[in-house]
């Protein structure tokens, strides 16, 4: 995994070359391409994205037009949107899948998976079973709630569905590589699904009664790790664990409340 420059990259090799998940920001593919030689010579085959945004597609077009590109399908709806990236065949995806797709075989083989909404609608969990691994993108990152952006389909009320899915649907994974931050375990990652959960239904529960500063303060002694008060170090943008669970309190309002 390279972290930094945008969103954790994730470096598979097999026979047929070097899988990338995530490209970070732009200009960082030379970076990447300077840490894959470290592991191997072969060239890049594949890249997969997580989901749309710049900091996790950016550097795609370093990789040159040939690279198979894979995304869900709602990722390249987005993609398509923006006129800037839809103009440039070295970033746009060649292949998409909808909710399941295996790529490759034996211990090359890369299983994708979409379960619903969370940090955007086409948050891919990629898996990889031989090493009992999963990129996980901006759907678990930092080890605070996500950031849901509801411009490319996100939502917090989806989210714990999602997640909960995931839970169930994936097997056999040990190590969970956020889409930004640390790699963390598959405990780390139920324990963060149960935190999703929580934090939807108190704001279900407390909509209109509580604040959202209160509701989300409630959270602190089940949850301590996500609702931490400090900011995470290195992290590109602002806002403590705490601060992210009230923006998505807030938002949880907002979905709940338009339903
Ligand atoms: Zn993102």
């Amino acid at each position: 995994m390279i972290p930094g420059a945008g969103g954790n990259t994730t470096v598979f090799v097999t026979q047929a070359g070097i899988v990338l998940v995530d490209t970070k920001l732009a200009n960082n593919g030379a970076a990447i391409l300077g840490q894959v030689r470290t592991v191997s010579g072969r060239a890049v085959s594949m890249i997969i994205n997580t989901h749309s945004h710049p900091d996790h597609i950016g550097s795609n077009d370093y990789f040159g037009a040939t690279v198979e590109k894979v995304t869900h399908e709602n990722t390249k709806k987005w993609m398509a949107a923006n006129e800037r990236i839809a103009s440039n065949p070295a970033v746009m995806p060649t292949k998409t899948f909808g909710d399941r797709m295996t790529l490759g075989s034996g211990k090359d083989q890369i299983d994708l998976y979409y379960f619903g909404p969370g940090h955007t609608d086409g948050d891919a969990f990629v898996v990889f079973p031989a090493i009992r691994a999963m990129a996980a993108g901006d759907i678990f990152a930092w080890k605070m709630a996500p950031l849901i952006d509801p411009m490319a389909g996100g939502s917090v009320v989806a989210l714990p569905d999602t997640l909960e899915k995931a839970l169930k649907g994936i097997r056999n994974v040990d190590t969970v590589i956020e889409g930004h931050g640390d790699v963390n375990t598959w405990a780390g990652f139920r324990d963060y699904t149960q935190f999703n959960r929580a934090l939807l239904d108190a704001a279900k529960a407390g909509m209109g009664k509580r604040s959202a500063e209160q509701i989300a303060a409630d959270l602190k002694p089940k949850f301590p790790v996500f609702t931490k008060e400090e900011l995470l170090t290195d992290m590109e943008y602002g806002g403590t664990p705490l601060s992210r669970a009230v923006i998505n309190v807030n938002i949880a309002f907002q979905e709940v409340g338009k339903k």
